[in-house]
């Protein structure tokens, strides 16, 4: 007997969630076996009253313990996404963060292996942002990040291209499925809304700009190398004065830059 309570015994020590499956599932056996053992030796006069009632209290044991069971599992599945969600975003924008934005850049470029294709990875960043907090503090340099990362969201084809906080007021874009030229005129649409957008209502006088590298990928380009050639643009575009989109050098066509409009 004791060989097969003790395993029971340290099962349920270990995993105590279990004990309403097992409450259940011994109120069914048992009463199954009991009911058929009785029936079989004859000792009941009517088997069917005897299986029904046995039935039915068993239900009662087995019933409460699956729903508390049951409800169990689906707070610890909603805690389990909640947490999820916390670790695949970023704290202050809602957007991606790092870690997600690679997985993605991983699978595009596994379904470009597939299908051929390409895509576009961008690199934004904030001009002056320094500037912007030591002139009008802090929390009015959070909001600017918010609100960029939702003119960002707002330009992109969600959920076909990504975007992700890539640290301080940087933010990184993949772009699917389109060509260097698609991805510029994606790329300057979001540079001229960011420096049309009513930053005053965040801070009297505030207006933001941000500058853009880019690089166009296809499935044989690793993120790692894009990133480098996406910052190097960035870079470049930041030298030239900011508040423009610069393509990488050795993408499809030579430098592009995109002036500062008017
Ligand atoms: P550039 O045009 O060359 O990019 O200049 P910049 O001032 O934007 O760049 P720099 O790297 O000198 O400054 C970035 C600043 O971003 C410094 C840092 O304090 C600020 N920063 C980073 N993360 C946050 C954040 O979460 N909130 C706020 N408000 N500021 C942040
Ligand atoms: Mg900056
Ligand atoms: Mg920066």
């Amino acid at each position: 007997m004791n060989r097969l309570i003790l395993p029971i015994a340290d099962y349920v020590r270990r995993k105590p969630r279990r004990i309403p499956v097992i409450v259940s599932s011994a109120a069914i056996v048992s009463s199954a076996l009991l009911t058929s053992l009785l029936v079989a030796m004859d000792l009941h006069q009517n088997g069917a009253i005897l299986i029904s009632v046995v039935t039915a209290l068993s239900a009662c044991l087995a019933v409460p313990a699956g729903i508390v069971h049951y409800m169990r599992e689906d707070h610890i599945a909603r805690q389990q996404a909640e947490l999820l969600a916390l670790a695949s975003t970023d704290a202050l924008t809602g957007i991606m963060n790092r870690r997600t934005f690679e997985l993605s850049v991983e699978r595009e470029r596994a379904r470009m292996r597939r299908t051929g294709g390409q895509a576009a990875l961008i690199l934004l960043d904030i001009d002056w942002f320094k500037s912007i907090n030591d002139s009008f503090g802090h929390a009015a340099g959070d909001t600017v990040l918010k609100t960029v990362a939702e003119l960002a969201a707002a330009a992109l084809r969600q959920p076909l291209d990504v975007i992700a906080r890539w640290g301080g007021e940087e933010f990184a874009i993949l772009l699917t499925g389109v060509t260097q030229e698609q991805a510029l005129e994606v790329s300057e649409r979001l540079r001229r809304s960011i420096e049309k957008a009513a930053f005053d209502t965040v801070a009297p006088g505030l207006s933001v700009s941000a500058s853009f590298g880019l690089c166009p990928m296809t499935a044989g380009c690793s993120l790692r190398t894009a990133l480098n050639e996406a910052d190097a643009a960035l870079y470049r575009a930041k030298k030239n004065g900011r508040n423009q989109t610069v393509c990488a050098a050795g993408a499809a066509k030579p430098i592009c830059v995109i002036a500062k409009a008017g």
